[in-house]
């Protein structure tokens, strides 16, 4: 098939240089994140530090991470251990994951703290389904009657 050239355009665009001066100003970069993002990520934060609070912890996760570790009633047969200097000594583990439902990352019911072995183990094939078992894991939300009333979120 035969094709004919894109045929050029005879003069530039016109521009108003008004009009560029006024869209330099206006232009800022994209977030890296976006203010919903980050929202979520300040709710994540203080829920966070909720769970810690209520496990007899310091805000910032002082403390002996079996007390705050909710494998060590579920899943015994794991010793609680946090030997990764690179991520938190407590991490929180979404009962139902982010991917099947995001808004469960900030509900409080969907969300305990687990030590890194804990929480590593219930990323193996055995550690998923003894994680089924004890409620650890989940594919469809529960939400508890009394998320309802505080919109789900704390
Ligand atoms: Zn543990």
């Amino acid at each position: 098939m035969k094709r004919s050239p894109m045929p050029r355009r005879a003069q530039r665009l016109k521009t108003d240089p008004e009009k560029v001066r006024q869209w330099e100003r206006r232009r800022k970069p994209i977030a890296q994140r976006s203010r919903k993002r980050a929202g979520e990520d300040r709710a994540r934060a203080k829920l966070k530090r909720a769970l810690l609070v209520a496990s007899g912890l310091t805000a910032d996760g002082a403390g002996p991470i079996e007390r705050a570790c909710a494998g060590v009633v579920l899943l015994p047969e794991i010793r609680c251990a946090s030997p990764f200097g690179a991520r938190p000594r407590l991490e929180m583990h979404e009962v139902v994951k982010r991917s099947r439902w995001r808004k469960g990352l900030t509900v409080r019911s969907n969300v305990v703290l687990l030590c890194q072995a804990h929480h590593d183990y219930t990323e193996t094939a055995e550690g998923i389904a003894r994680a089924t078992e004890v409620g650890l894991l989940a594919s469809a939300p529960h939400v508890h009657p009394f998320d309802k009333f505080e919109g789900g979120s704390c």
